[in-house]
């Protein structure tokens, strides 16, 4: 079955009264009828919940059930956010303190998490090049373990590191990788395919789409899907049943929103280019982007939504940018319907000192641009009237 058809496809699941769209079972626990019942459901002899954060909810279920489907994965653990993803996805494979292997370009919060939660636990944190996987020996340990974390098409800049040759690379020295897929969706990429160890998703995005829900997940092996459940349920990082149905509710239209969202960025992303006052536009399907070929061996149906465009005019120039686009605002966020411009450097990228700001390649002018669903000649209009 292809995406398209498994992103609208009924479950297998039977519930009561036969409804079209899944239940929201918005509860935080489950009743019995029986010492004996309660006995057999929590020794897995009987099927059935017996509380949210613990022992599971139906309608967060079904979610994972489609996210394991559309990342082509056995397994999947939905989780409170992206960020909790990303945790239990790290405790799951490396539950005592290790190296944990940075690709230069990732989201800030993960540098966050790394930085102010794992690092003082003992885990060493290395920043890693990606883009060169012959190179990357240099920064293992001797020990020969760790976990390397990368993000399919990064943010900002839309990078795209070879992701098959990396993670052969890594493994070859018992480093296991996690894939923060949230840029390119399912839609685009699957890293699985590619070897991956675990997949995290900020739901939040993408697969949402509609900025009205904050969630996460977690895709993978049995056996590491099976862990990070286990993690998940004790510390406490479990989703609202609400939340899971809002994401479910979101995704179905998941390849029609990124089709259109990457034509879309595609076309403006052309047409940016040719705008005075812009030094760079970064998008990965633009053919002088550093990573063009590679992203086009590795990402399917197109590039993502995601750009970055340089205002020579620096700081002073985002804030008249800002003030006058009159339909695209400017939001912490990103993957919703709507197009929206952010300013890396004090929202998502704040975590990272001024020397790894210049490493990534983002300064005071860089505006992120996340492209929405809307018509492609007014999101190019507002952005020239703007810009001009
Ligand atoms: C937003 C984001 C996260 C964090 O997800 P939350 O749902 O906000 O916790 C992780 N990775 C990427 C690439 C993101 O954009």
């Amino acid at each position: 079955m292809r995406l398209e058809t498994r992103l609208v496809k009924v479950s297998e699941r039977v519930w009561p009264d036969n409804p079209v769209s899944p239940p929201i079972y918005q509860t935080a626990a489950y009743s019995y009828r029986s010492l004996q019942q309660v006995e057999r459901v929590l020794q897995g002899q009987e099927p059935g919940y017996t509380y949210t954060r613990g022992g599971g909810n139906p309608t967060t279920e079904e979610l994972a059930q489609l996210m394991a489907a559309l990342e082509e994965g056995e397994g999947s653990v939905i989780t409170a956010s992206g960020t909790g993803a990303m945790l239990a996805a790290i405790l799951a494979l490396a539950p005592t303190p290790t190296s944990i292997y940075v690709a230069r370009e990732i989201y800030g919060g993960t540098v966050g998490l790394v930085r102010h939660v794992l690092e003082p636990l003992g885990y060493s944190f290395v920043w890693v090049d990606t883009h060169q996987p012959e190179a990357l020996p240099k920064y293992w340990s001797h020990r020969g373990s760790g976990i390397l974390i990368g993000e399919t098409i990064s943010n900002p800049r839309g990078r795209v590191s070879p992701w098959d040759a990396v993670i052969q690379a890594a493994h070859a020295h018992n480093v296991l990788v996690i894939i923060d897929n949230t840029f390119a969706s399912p839609f685009h990429a699957r890293p699985l395919n590619w070897g991956a160890d675990l997949i995290v998703h900020s739901v939040t995005k993408f697969i949402g789409g509609h900025d009205d829900v904050i969630l996460g997940a977690v895709v993978g092996s049995p056996k590491a899907i099976g862990r990070v459940q286990q993690l998940v349920d004790i510390m406490g990082v479990t989703p609202d049943p609400m939340a899971s149905w809002l994401a479910l509710r979101g995704a179905r239209t998941l390849a029609l929103r990124m089709e259109r969202s990457s034509q879309n960025a595609r076309k403006l992303a052309e047409s940016l280019t040719s705008v005075s006052g812009i030094d760079q536009v970064d998008y990965p399907g633009l053919q002088f982007h550093p990573d063009y070929p590679i992203a086009s061996r590795l990402l399917e149906h197109g590039f993502g939504a995601i750009l970055a465009i340089h205002l020579a005019g620096g700081l002073e120039a985002v804030e008249h940018l800002v003030n006058r686009l009159h339909h695209v605002r400017l939001v912490t966020s990103l993957g919703d319907v709507s197009t929206s411009i952010s300013h890396p450097v004090v929202a998502s990228h704040r975590e990272l000192t001024a020397e790894e700001k210049e490493r990534v390649g983002i300064d005071e002018g860089t505006v992120r641009i996340s492209v929405g669903i809307e018509h492609i000649d007014d999101l190019i209009e507002d952005f020239r009237q703007a810009l001009a």
